[in-house]
């Protein structure tokens, strides 16, 4: 097979790869994706096609020898044929069924299991009207994907922004399948959202719109059913109001529907800090694993909501410089690195509606404001994405790796492109992937479930504790599975095919549902 890959690569005249992984993978990509010329790679996906007829009327797959390739191209052809359009979803997708084409080749049942995982249980799509303050009625669309009940209620987070579209929900509930199945929690998987945009609204105006969302989402969750969470735009106050209102719905009914909550009215201590938390967690787990520190370390963080800032204390608390914050118009830079009182002021400045962190380069004499730049291209030692999907692109990466980051990890969903992912596995950057290492906020939401459950509130000790210790199993399965089907220590080979495993086994138990 490799020599096959080798043609095809030298072929391509495609960049240089270092190992026969990846370059396996970058070959693959090539050739599931189609988008070169040539006889290698056109008549695959024909090849492909008339395959799947053919399961379709006899139940039998022929494998050939290319066979990681053609289950990656089966894949995609599968993925594409209803959702072609959805971008972030196919790429979700492939880069999942990269890191399980080995596993499918040695025990292909898994595959039939992978083809169901590709279509979520249900997606419900409705409208959201709601009336702006001048009085004026206002639409937009909202989302909830349920995709997958094999391991427990559906659970995952909300994204109100206006980029969301039915790709990016797919996208994110594709993702927490793997991610909540990681957990090692009795968790299954949704994600949701709406395409509102939450800049420039006024606090009545949010309120009303949670309201009108939870109005027409409340019929279809429930505490064992599907238990949403935040996102982008959906911190404690979004949760607040649309808990309100599901339960003045459900007249009065104290049911832990929502996790993020307020720890007053049911919510778990360090929940807002657990993603954040969990990722440096992992990001310490992974570099000691490699016999490097967190203390020292330069750090660019980017982003500056929820994520950003509780990853950004973490770090500090363990040692680390961090010098940067971004947002959707540029990178506020620290050259010397945020101290705690500098980290303060600039989540004061967040936590106004709309608060830029321009406004805090304005305040700080030691700040420089990058304006519509991402921290990428300065030079640190460790990274850590998170704001948003593919704020990472290939240059990104370039001039992360060229700058000797040692490590990548993820505090938001997908940030990397596949391009800038291929850099740093080409020069052995350690790369923690999102499903893995921002997993600490969905496991702490089920610890805010168990907690509901039992009408309890745990202390802040032992929720941090609990969350150490799953980051740090985590990182451990994903770098055990990595190693078991050969992908050496590549922790997103490994996370995808974990967290895969858990989720196809149930689904086999379960039967055809
Ligand atoms: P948040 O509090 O709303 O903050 C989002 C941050 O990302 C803001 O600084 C925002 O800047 C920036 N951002 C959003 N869209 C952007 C874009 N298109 N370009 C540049 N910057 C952009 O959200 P969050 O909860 O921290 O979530 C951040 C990421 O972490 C998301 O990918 C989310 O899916 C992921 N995540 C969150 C959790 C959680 O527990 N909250 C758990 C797992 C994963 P602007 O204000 O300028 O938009």
């Amino acid at each position: 097979m490799l020599h096959l890959v080798l043609a095809a690569a030298s072929w391509q005249g495609a960049r240089p790869v270092a190992s026969p992984r990846s370059l396996r993978s970058c070959a693959i990509r090539q050739c599931a994706v189609g988008p070169l010329p040539g006889s290698f790679v056109v008549p695959k996906v024909d090849e492909v096609a008339a395959r799947l007829k053919k399961e379709a009327d006899t139940g039998h797959v022929p494998f050939n020898p290319v066979a990681e390739a053609d289950f990656v191209a089966e894949t995609l052809f599968v993925a594409r044929r209803h959702d072609a359009n959805e971008g972030p979803y196919i790429q979700a997708v492939q880069e999942v069924a990269e890191s399980l084409a080995p596993l499918f080749v040695r025990e292909p049942h898994y595959f039939y299991l992978f083809k169901t995982m590709l279509e979520p249980e249900r997606m419900i799509q409705f409208r959201v009207p709601w009336i702006d303050d001048k009085g004026r009625t206002r639409v937009n669309r909202g989302w909830r994907v349920q995709w997958s009940s094999a391991l427990g209620p559906y659970k995952g987070g909300m994204r109100f922004h206006a980029t969301v579209t039915s790709g990016v929900i797919k996208f994110l509930g594709f993702e927490q399948t793997f991610k909540n199945a990681l957990t090692g929690m009795s968790l299954g998987s949704g994600k949701g959202g709406s395409d509102f945009n939450p800049k420039g609204k006024s606090e009545a105006e949010i309120m009303r719109f949670c309201q009108s969302f939870m109005t027409a989402l409340a019929p279809h969750i429930g505490p064992n059913r599907d238990v949403p969470a935040g996102d982008i735009g959906v911190g404690a106050k979004e949760i607040g109001y649309m808990y309100g209102q599901y339960k003045r719905l459900k007249q009065g009914e104290f049911e832990g529907v929502l996790t993020g909550k307020d720890p007053a009215w049911g919510g778990s201590l360090i929940r807002p800090e657990a993603t954040g938390y969990g990722c440096v967690y992992f990001a310490r787990a992974a570099l000691e694993a490699h016999g490097q520190h967190i203390a020292g370390k330069r750090a660019l963080v980017s982003g500056s909501g929820n994520v950003a800032q509780f990853t950004a204390k973490k770090l500090l608390a363990l040692g680390a410089k961090v010098l940067t914050f971004s947002d959707s118009e540029g990178t506020v830079h620290e050259p010397d690195g945020f101290t705690e009182e500098q980290l303060a002021q600039l989540v004061a400045v967040k936590q106004k509606r709309g608060g830029r962190v321009s406004e805090y380069a304005r305040l700080s004499p030691t700040a420089v404001f990058l304006d519509g730049e991402r921290p990428w291209s300065i030079a640190a030692d460790i990274a850590f994405p998170s704001a948003t999907q593919n704020e990472i692109d290939d240059a990104d990466g370039a001039a992360l790796v060229a700058n000797g980051v040692v490590g990548v990890f993820e505090g938001a969903n997908m940030p990397s492109t596949p391009e800038a992912i291929a850099r740093f596995e080409e020069r052995g950057v350690i790369f923690g992937p999102a499903k893995a290492s921002n997993a600490g906020g969905v496991a702490v939401s089920g610890m805010e479930m168990a907690q509901n459950a039992q009408r309890v509130s745990w202390d802040a000790e032992t929720v941090d504790r609990e969350l150490q210790a799953v980051m740090t199993r985590i990182h451990g399965e994903c770098h055990a599975a990595a190693v078991e089907y050969g992908f050496g220590g590549n922790l997103k080979a490994g996370a995808n095919i974990a967290g895969f495993k858990r989720v196809a086994d149930a689904l086999r138990d379960q039967g055809a549902v």
